[in-house]
């Protein structure tokens, strides 16, 4: 029985979803809550050798305070705990050096690029 693999589960994630944001938690989801970040950049470097893309990382605070909190029913500006980040990593696929034109000389040449791995 084949070794479930975090790493070809992301990776496929991914490649299904090319520029989409997913956040961090969706990818724990998929593969597992620890050294999930670990992994994401052994499908960076997997999708770097193949020379198919990279995977970029973005973190955004979310501002606002939780409902029950009393800072932020009174309107406080205050470190209550209620500010949190986001990650989220999207595929971004490799842009080709030259772009390729359907001309008949070239088709050939359209069958690699098409952005999957196997
Ligand atoms: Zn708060």
């Amino acid at each position: 029985m084949k070794r479930h693999s975090f790493t070809a589960d992301v990776l496929a994630y991914f490649k299904a979803r090319p520029n989409v944001w997913i956040d961090a938690g969706t990818l724990q989801d998929i593969g597992g809550r620890f050294a999930s970040r670990t992994r994401i950049s052994e499908v960076r470097k997997r999708l770097e050798k193949a020379g198919e893309g990279t995977i970029e990382n973005r973190v955004i605070p979310q501002r606002g305070h939780r409902p029950e909190c009393a800072a932020g029913r009174y309107g406080y500006e205050m470190r209550c705990g209620c500010e949190t980040v986001t990650s989220s990593y999207r595929y971004v696929p490799a842009v080709p050096a030259e772009p390729l034109t359907a001309t008949p000389h070239n088709l050939n040449a359209l069958v690699p690029g098409d952005g999957r791995l196997w």
